[in-house]
């Protein structure tokens, strides 16, 4: 088996920094989220010009992901109580990566805009929540994103990647607070 490329991703302003490991097209999918969540957090912190055309996203593994600085910095932003965490480095207010409120779930996906190279993810498979001429959001290719992510998701609760995270404690608590955002108006 050969190793992936391992990646440095880090916020605005450089406090927060980390390694996305071994990544491999294979083993994670690249997409490009069109949800109305997504663009939402975007547009609270003050990036939805460049999130016009989506959000671009690698679903992986949270073992795959290391937070090297600025951990107490990255916190989960809900937009509402039971929304995604989306881990925000709070720092310079950058999205960065959205996973489920739990552990139990070992799903990350990073938004690739803060990776300090792209190319070993490969082209944009997916594109998730497109909005149809009939104002209703579907997926384009969404069966083999599902796919992907229920194998890697069982493999990784199979194995010790399900325990590894970095975005939570051993009793399964957020590393911090999370943080519910504004209502929309
Ligand atoms: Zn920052
Ligand atoms: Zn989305």
């Amino acid at each position: 088996m050969t190793a992936g490329a391992d990646i440095p991703f880090a916020c605005r302003c450089g406090t927060v920094t980390g390694i996305l490991h071994d990544v491999r097209p294979k083993e994670g999918t690249h997409v490009v989220c069109h949800c109305n969540s997504c663009a939402r957090a975007m547009q609270l912190s003050g990036l939805g010009d460049t999130a016009a055309g989506g959000v671009d996203l690698w679903q992986t593994t949270p073992d795959r992901i290391e937070i090297a600085t600025g951990a107490d910095r990255l916190v989960p932003v809900q937009l509402s109580p039971k929304g995604l965490f989306r881990w925000t480095a709070q720092c310079c207010d950058t999205p960065m990566i959205n996973t489920f409120g739990s552990p139990a779930l070992p799903f990350a996906g990073i938004l690739t805009g803060n990776l300090s190279d792209p190319a070993p993810l490969g082209p944009v498979i997916a594109h998730g929540f497109v909005t149809g001429p009939n104002g209703k959001q579907r997926h384009q290719n969404g069966g083999r994103v599902i796919w992907r992510f229920v194998k890697r998701t069982v493999a990784a609760k199979l194995g010790r990647a399900g325990k590894q995270t970095p975005f939570f404690n051993a009793d399964g608590s957020p590393i911090n607070a999370p943080v519910l955002a504004p209502r929309a108006d």
